[in-house]
C-alpha cells in the first residue's frame, strides 16, 4: 500500500499537479467480472477468471480506497455506487467482508446519502440479500433489460423472464432499500407493444426508478458481428424513436417523472449518485477500468485548478498494487470540455444547468452564459429559466426539447471556446453543491 501510494503521488507530481483535498466526494467502485459477456457489451471486464484474481482485485480495491482517502485528506463520502461488470458475482461472504472493509476505509459512519449496488437477476438469492440488508447498501439497481425470452436471447443475457420476475418479487419482499431497474430500448425484435407490456409488468410490481438505455452496436461484439452477417438488423431511427416515446409515456403514466433523459423516478426516488456525475462533482473511481474525476492545483497556482480524469488499468496490471508499481492513467481535461460537459449533462436533466454554480466555478457571470445559450438557440424558444430555493439561477429545457438535445449540442463546444477564451476554474473542494 505504502509503495503504491508513493508511485501514484509521483505520477501526479510528475504531471505537475497537486490533488485538491476535497471535503466531500462520491465513490464509484468497478467490479469488472461477469460470468459471460452479453452480446452487446463492449465494457472492459473479465470472464472465466480464477477465484484468486477476484480475491486479489478486491484486496487491491481496499488498498486503492485507503490511498485516495489519505491523499484527498479523508473527505466525507457522499454517495457510493458499486457497479460493473456484475458485483453480484462476488460470493456473499466475500461481498460482506468487502463492503465492511470498504466502508471502514472511507469511514462513512452512517453519513452516506446513498449506497447502490448493481445486481443481475440470476444472482439474486437469500444470502446476497441478507448481506446487502446488513450493509450500508440502501439501493439496488437490477439489470432486467427485457422480460421477453426472445429479446434476452438476442442480448445474450443470462437471465430469462421467469428469473427476472422471481428476482424482482424476492427483492420487493426481502430487500430493505430502494429498487431501480434497467430496461433496454431498441433490441431487434422489440415492438412498442412488447416494450409497453414489459414496463407495465415492472411498474405494477412497485418499481420506483427506471433507467432506459438505447441499444447501441459496439464494434467487436457478438451483436455487431450478427448485424454484419445479416442475421439481425437494428430498428430504424424512426422505429427507435417510437419505441422510446412509447416507453417514456408508459412510465410517466404510472407516476414516475423524467428527471433526466434516461432516468425516471417516483418523486423523491431520484438517484443521488447520478446527480454527482451530472454536476461534475469530484468522484473517485476504484478498481480496474474504473474512471474517476478529481480536481488538482497546477503546481505554483494557489487558486486555480484543473479536472483530472483517472482511469484504472486492467485486472492484471491492477495486481501491481501489491508490488508498489501501480499508476492510473491521468488525463487533464480541458476547461472548455469541462464547461461543455456541464451544459451537456445539465440540459439532459429536469433541474437544468445551474448557471450560478458555473459562475462560482468558472467566474463567468450567469447572464453571460445565458446569453451564449440564447444566441445559439434563439430558434428554440423553449429554453427556460428559474431560481431555486438557494437563489441559484438555472436554465433548462422542457421534456420534449431534452429529447432532441443531441441535435442542439454539436455547435455548442466551438461557441464556448470562441466566446470564453482563457477560462479558469476555481478550486472545487466539495461535492455538496447541487445542479
Ligand atoms: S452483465 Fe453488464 S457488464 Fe456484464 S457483460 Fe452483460 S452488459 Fe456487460
Amino acid at each position: 500500500m505504502h509503495d503504491s501510494t508513493t508511485h501514484i503521488r509521483h505520477a501526479l507530481g510528475d504531471a505537475g499537479f497537486d490533488p485538491v483535498r476535497h471535503t466531500r466526494v462520491s465513490v464509484y467502485v468497478h467490479v469488472p467480472f461477469c460470468r459471460t459477456r452479453c452480446h452487446y457489451c463492449a465494457f472492459y471486464l473479465e470472464t472465466g477468471y480464477p477465484p484468486r484474481v477476484l480475491d486479489e482485485t478486491l484486496e487491491g480495491m481496499i488498498s486503492e480506497s485507503a490511498f485516495w482517502h489519505e491523499l484527498l485528506g479523508a473527505p466525507a463520502v457522499d454517495t457510493l455506487y458499486i457497479g460493473g461488470g456484475t458485483p453480484s458475482v462476488i460470493p456473499a461472504e466475500k461481498l460482506a467482508f468487502f463492503l465492511e472493509a470498504l466502508t471502514g476505509t472511507f469511514r462513512v459512519e452512517g453519513r452516506l446519502r446513498e449506497a447502490t449496488v448493481e445486481v443481475n437477476p440470476e444472482s439474486v438469492n437469500p444470502a446476497l440479500v441478507s448481506v446487502l440488508n446488513a450493509s450500508v447498501i440502501d439501493r439496488i439497481s437490477m439489470g432486467v433489460q427485457s422480460l421477453r425470452d426472445n429479446e434476452l436471447a438476442v442480448l445474450g443475457r443470462r437471465s430469462d423472464r421467469a428469473t427476472a420476475l422471481h428476482a424482482l418479487e424476492y427483492l420487493r419482499r426481502h430487500f430493505e432499500g430502494r429498487l431501480s431497474v434497467d430496461v433496454i430500448v431498441g433490441t431487434p425484435g422489440q415492438t412498442v407493444r412488447s416494450l409497453q407490456e414489459d414496463l407495465g409488468e415492472l411498474l405494477c410490481r412497485g418499481v420506483e426508478h427506471i433507467s432506459l438505455y438505447g441499444l447501441t452496436v459496439e464494434e467487436d461484439t457478438v451483436l455487431h458481428q450478427q448485424i454484419i452477417d445479416g442475421r439481425l438488423s437494428m430498428p430504424s431511427h424512426d422505429v427507435h424513436e417510437d419505441l422510446w416515446d412509447a416507453a417514456s409515456a408508459t412510465i410517466q403514466r404510472a407516476g414516475l417523472e423524467s428527471y433526466e433523459v434516461s432516468n425516471y423516478a417516483c418523486p423523491g426516488q431520484e438517484s443521488v449518485h447520478n446527480a454527482a456525475y451530472w454536476n461534475l462533482n469530484p468522484y473517485l473511481g476504484i478498481g480496474p477500468g474504473a474512471v474517476g474525476m478529481v480536481y488538482a492545483r497546477a503546481s505554483g497556482d494557489e487558486r486555480g485548478c484543473v479536472p483530472l480524469r483517472l482511469t484504472g488499468e486492467d485486472v492484471f496490471r491492477y495486481q501491481q498494487w501489491k508490488h508498489g508499481t501501480y499508476r492510473p492513467a491521468i488525463e487533464v481535461l480541458s476547461l472548455t470540455d469541462h464547461l461543455f460537459e456541464h451544459f451537456m449533462n445539465g440540459l439532459r436533466t429536469r433541474s437544468g444547468v445551474n448557471l450560478s454554480l458555473l459562475h462560482r466555478r468558472f467566474g463567468v457571470p450567469a447572464q453571460r452564459l445565458l446569453d451564449i445559450l440564447q444566441d445559439r438557440w434563439c430558434e428554440f424558444p423553449t429554453l427556460q429559466c428559474y431560481d431555486d430555493q438557494h437563489g441559484d439561477r438555472h436554465v433548462y429545457l422542457p421534456l420534449e426539447s431534452r429529447m432532441i438535445l443531441d441535435r442542439l449540442l454539436p455547435d455548442l463546444w466551438g461557441l464556448l471556446e470562441v466566446a470564453l477564451p482563457g477560462l479558469t476554474l476555481n478550486c472545487v473542494e466539495s461535492c455538496g453543491e447541487t445542479g
